[in-house]
């Protein structure tokens, strides 16, 4: 990599604040700002809160602060989805000048009793965009792409290929149309997230190739649950980080980013800062570190995350 390619280098952090950080989101914010530094990289930091009904507006700063008391200091100034409507109707406006796009009426109940995933039922039958959910007409059709870490990654042909909806029918702007659009209005290079997304990475592709935009490059790092299949979130009631303890917080966050060695654990031993552990973390780690699962077992006792004990036996 040569220096001008080096500081094109623009990762992001994107929670979406339902709830206060949870130690999957640290994980995933420290792998996705490790990645971006050791790139001379910017990291944003972008928060996501499209989703009115789901979201707390009093969770903004309170990620915001946990994350400053963990040295995660983002580049620019922090992006709020809910201020970009604009950004989104423009997207929908270019998408709808191709004839990409299309309004549906169907309901979760009609979609499942016919095949589960979204057929494509309302692609020609012109229904008037009010009051209806609006829908992207997928026509790329690849099912494969190459993630940074686990190489060619392939996505089942009807998740990869659905016609997903892109504004709700109450005017809600989806996931899939806010975060493709940012990331190309925000000049994003890399994207490093949580596993549990891998399925949409299609969709966006198809998104960007609809919008004649060079897609980004993705790294997707395995998601922490509680039990397997129970990705830490608000819905699994994960606890908040500690912001008390953002040291041991990020000492932990490394072992599941797969510094799990006893010479490293004993070089991370000597560090007592977060400023210092977060130096030698951007020098030492590597996304090929990563645990080649796709989901990685924590534990979860009275609020207290930890290794589990399975865990340290066969590892230390
Ligand atoms: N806001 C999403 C989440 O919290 C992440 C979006 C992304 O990284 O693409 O799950
Ligand atoms: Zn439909």
């Amino acid at each position: 990599m040569n220096t001008s390619e080096k500081s094109m280098y623009v990762g992001r952090f994107a929670p979406s604040p339902s709830g206060p950080l949870h130690f999957g989101s640290l994980v995933c914010a420290l792998a996705s700002y490790l990645h971006a530094k050791q790139h001379n990289g910017k990291w944003l930091l972008r928060i996501e809160d499209i989703d009115t009904p789901r979201i707390n507006p009093a969770m903004n700063e309170v990620i915001l602060r946990s994350l400053e008391l963990h040295g995660l200091k983002w580049d620019n100034e922090v992006s709020y989805q809910s201020q970009r409507h604009h950004l989104y109707e423009h997207t929908l406006s270019e998408l709808e000048k191709r004839k990409l796009i299309y309004a549906c009426s169907c309901s979760r109940k009609q979609i499942r009793a016919r095949s589960g995933t979204y057929d494509g039922h309302c692609r020609l039958r012109n229904l008037p965009s009010a009051g209806h959910a609006i829908r992207f007409m997928h026509s790329n059709k690849h099912t494969h792409f190459q993630d940074l870490y686990k190489g060619e990654v392939h996505i089942k042909h009807a998740i990869a290929s659905e016609d997903p909806v892109l504004k709700r029918a109450d005017g809600i702007y989806a996931y899939h149309l806010a975060v493709v659009a940012d990331d190309i209005e925000q000049g994003v290079t890399h994207i490093v997230r949580g596993n549990d997304l891998i399925d949409t990475t299609p969709i966006h592709l198809g998104l960007y190739a609809a919008l004649k935009q060079n897609a980004p490059q993705y790294l997707h790092i395995p998601v922490l649950v509680q039990k397997q299949g129970e990705k830490l979130s608000k819905q699994h009631h994960s606890p908040a980080i500690d912001d008390q303890t953002p040291l041991a917080n990020l000492k932990l966050a490394l072992y599941f980013l797969g510094l799990q060695t006893p010479a490293y654990n004993a070089e991370i031993e000597q560090l007592t800062s977060v400023e210092s552990l977060l130096a030698w973390a951007t020098v030492n780690w590597q996304s090929k570190m990563l645990s080649k699962q796709s989901e990685i077992l924590i534990s979860v006792t009275n609020g207290v995350y930890s290794v589990p004990l399975s865990h340290k036996e066969v590892q230390l």
